[in-house]
């Protein structure tokens, strides 16, 4: 397939240098996004993340987001790709390594590549297990930035004990997963970290404030601790491509009964119709 190198759409092959700042570094951000029957789903809100992004480590972009946005439909398209997600990392460019950042006159590195990726249906339908680690990230979660090292981390002993996520906490509160958000219901209403430092906001996430608003679900942005996790009626965690799956255990402990609930079931009903095609259509 091919892939978006700097502004050109060309196969992929191997582009990798090693005074790339993204390789020696981490230093470049990064988005993935959800593709749809053959659609981008949510595209500018991930472009606006972007932008956010960039400006929050001081890396110009290389061009304007409009710019961006339509190369990468054309990445879909001449991928033919249905099903599965688009990567972009844009990193501050190739200089003789030095911690501190190149001059002005080294343009950043755009590269983005499609794969293709089936639905979730199962998990989503029937939920998953997770696991509790320890948040040792730093203190800016917000940014989406290549370094990804702890929850790489965090993600293995997730998969090692058979779960699906890993759920972190800082302290006694609950964060975020290590690569999803997490959310709980108590009483009816839904409780999950507020947008702040300690997570990435997640396109997913303010996509699912908004349905359940829409609803009549009650939200609440406030932190909630590992025991008020784990006396929820309802946990679930959501990200791009994994949509909403519910979490049925938490480590030993079984969230209520055990069982999807009704709100998360609600939800995932309606984060489904964004992208289901009418079938009267
Ligand atoms: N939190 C982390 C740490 C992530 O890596 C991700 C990415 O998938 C999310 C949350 C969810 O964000 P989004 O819904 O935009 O995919």
């Amino acid at each position: 397939s091919k892939i978006l190198f700097n502004n050109e759409i060309i196969e992929r092959n191997n582009i990798v240098d090693i005074e790339d700042r993204a390789y020696q570094f981490g230093d470049g951000i990064y988005e993935v996004i959800g593709v749809y029957n053959g659609t981008p789903l949510m595209l500018d809100e991930h472009m606006e993340r972007l932008k956010r992004s960039a400006r929050e480590i001081r890396l110009n972009l290389p061009e304007p987001t409009a710019n961006l946005k339509r190369r990468l439909e054309e990445l879909v398209s001449v991928n033919d790709l249905e099903e599965g997600i688009i990567y972009m990392q844009i990193s501050r460019g190739i200089a003789s390594r030095e911690h501190y950042f190149p001059g002005d006159d080294v343009p950043p590195v755009t590269v983005a590549y499609t794969r293709e990726e089936d639905r979730m249906t199962d998990v989503e339908d029937q939920g998953a297990k997770a696991v509790l680690a320890d948040d040792i990230r730093w203190l800016r979660c917000d940014i989406k930035t290549l370094n990804l090292l702890p929850n790489a981390m965090a993600k293995q002993e997730a998969v090692e004990n058979g779960a699906v996520e890993a759920i972190l906490h800082r302290g006694n509160t609950v964060t975020e997963a290590s690569a999803s958000n997490v959310f709980m219901v108590k009483d009816g209403a839904l409780y999950t970290h507020p947008a702040d430092n300690y997570i990435l906001n997640g396109i997913t996430r303010k996509k699912l404030l908004q349905l359940a608003s829409e609803l009549g679900i009650k939200t609440h942005e406030e932190t909630f601790t590992v025991d008020e996790l784990l006396a929820a009626d309802e946990v679930f965690v959501s990200a791009t491509k994994l949509d909403v799956i519910p979490i049925l255990k938490v480590d030993d402990h079984t969230i209520d009964n055990g069982l999807p609930g009704n709100i998360t079931q609600k939800l995932v009903k309606a984060f489904r119709s964004l992208y289901e095609q009418d079938p009267e259509s």
